[in-house]
């Protein structure tokens, strides 16, 4: 092993407090999790040192793109040289799978260490290419998303004695395999409900009594739904907390208040992103779960995390909205620097009531910059009119937004199953407060109940007909 390999990982684990077991009551490792500003700073500046002397020695995709910038190995001492680095994007990562399949260059890891690693794959869900985009992540890699998942779990309230029902299906996600590991190095027991039908999830929660349900929002509303049209009562049943990845909507208002009222349970935010942040980026802890605007903490000792203006990439001020770029301070297969991520964001570092100190995502992760819809000159994140329909009475979980063009004017039209009997007025009093809460005219088509495809993965609810026939 080289010297650079071996600096990298022994710094890695050298800050790895209270590896299998909570440092004190309130925390999994308090010392990382409320060090001051200045103390988590000073480890992010070594780190990101220290994977710079890495990818500079072991990186062809890296070496290559700091000679482009004009960097020279000592051009990086600390964080306050970060912003020197070239920003990553996707296009060029996807880029450089396609000219060094089928792994690309990035790795700093050599042909014979990824042998002898434990690589496992993963890929992403494939919804911004019609092929999904692989990677690699060895035992070292994924221990750390097992101690960085426990920490995020205990910060919401996970405990021994808990017992957990994961819904995710057996596949290459990052956030199921980091979740499960969490629980395991937690010693929470773990039912594997992802190869189970709905019905048979609906009996294991009858039957062995979890207390934590993991999964999609749109599949645990559904759940929910489905125990309930079997006479069952998920209220009634031991369920405390879920667990939601996958999609923004335990940060959504309106979808929050809905999983919560249905399960009477609390619901947490669990967010990362495959290529950068496999282990949980944001977590939401348990004060901040009481709260119906949430604040989902990010993990700043193993992330550097920059809020940078879509227009020009130069830093936000405090408090403002901007697009999310995030360095990997961990990984030995992907230890990724200044990464594009392209979900908005905006942060808060003021004081958190749980004692942590690290920065907090108001709202979650506001949606993709490129998710971002125009009608009518008005700019709508798909999270903002979900937030808008989920908060109607009346009406059932499953809908679909969609936006034509029709002689010239972008029109929104939401279809929507009523939960129960309605008339001519439920329509019209649905498109009054849609209207309302939007600011245009809305559309409301009503189909009959049960009659819309139930979201069993990640929802896509937002169809733009304009762009059909355009391309
Ligand atoms: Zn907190």
């Amino acid at each position: 092993m080289t010297a650079a390999r071996e600096e990298w990982r022994s710094l890695v684990t050298k800050r790895m407090c209270h590896a299998a077991a909570p440092g004190s009551e309130r925390y999994w490792c308090p010392e990382l999790e409320c060090g001051s500003r200045a103390e988590i700073e000073g480890l992010q500046s070594e780190k990101v040192a220290s994977a710079y002397r890495l990818l500079w020695a072991h990186s062809s995709f890296y070496r290559r793109k700091f000679l482009d910038a004009g960097l020279s190995p000592a051009s990086v001492g600390g964080l306050e040289d970060l912003a020197r680095i070239p920003l990553t994007y996707q296009e060029e990562w996807a880029a450089d799978e396609e000219a060094h399949p089928p792994w690309g260059s990035f790795s700093p890891l050599s042909h014979e260490e990824w042998l002898t690693r434990g690589w496992m794959l993963f890929a992403t869900s494939g919804t911004k290419s019609s092929f999904p985009r692989v990677f690699r992540h060895t035992i070292f890699d994924r221990d750390q998303w097992a101690w960085q998942g426990a920490r995020a779990l205990y910060a919401m309230g996970v405990r021994r004695g808990d017992v957990a029902l994961s819904c995710f299906g057996y596949g290459p996600s990052v956030a199921f395999w980091g979740l499960h590991n969490a629980l395991n190095l937690m010693g929470v027991p773990v039912i594997p409900g992802g190869g189970a039908s709905t019905e048979r999830r609906c009996l294991f929660v009858e039957r062995y009594r979890p207390t934590v349900l993991l999964g999609t929002p749109s599949y645990i509303l559904h759940l929910g739904r489905e125990m309930e049209a079997a006479g069952l009562d998920p209220r009634g049943s031991e369920i405390r907390r879920l667990v939601l990845a996958g999609e923004p909507g335990a940060a959504v208002p309106a979808t929050k208040r809905r999983l919560e009222q249905l399960w009477g349970a609390r619901a947490y935010d669990d967010f990362g992103c495959t290529e950068v942040a496999m282990s949980p980026l944001g977590y939401e802890c348990a004060e901040q779960a009481e709260n119906s605007e949430v604040e989902v903490h990010l993990m700043e000792d193993q992330y550097v995390v920059e809020v940078l203006d879509p227009d020009n990439f130069e830093p936000v001020r405090p408090g403002h909205v901007g697009v999310l770029v995030v360095s990997n301070l961990y990984s030995e297969a992907q230890p990724i620097l200044r990464y594009v991520m392209g979900d908005l964001v905006r942060l808060t570092r003021g004081s958190c009531s749980c004692g942590r100190t690290h920065a907090r995502a108001i709202g979650g992760l506001l949606g993709r910059a490129d998710d971002l819809v125009t009608i009518r000159g008005l700019q709508f994140f798909p999270s903002a009119i979900e937030d808008a329909v989920r908060a109607l009475p009346g009406v059932s979980d499953e809908f679909r937004i969609e936006v034509t063009r029709e002689r010239e004017l972008d029109q929104m039209r939401i279809i929507i199953e009523p939960a129960g009997a309605c008339n001519n007025d439920f329509n019209d009093a649905l498109s009054r407060r849609l209207q309302a809460a939007l600011g245009i005219s809305v559309e409301v088509l009503l189909v009959p109940a049960g009659s819309m495809p139930r979201t069993q993965a990640k929802a896509k609810r937002l169809l733009d007909l304009r762009r059909v026939g355009s391309s």
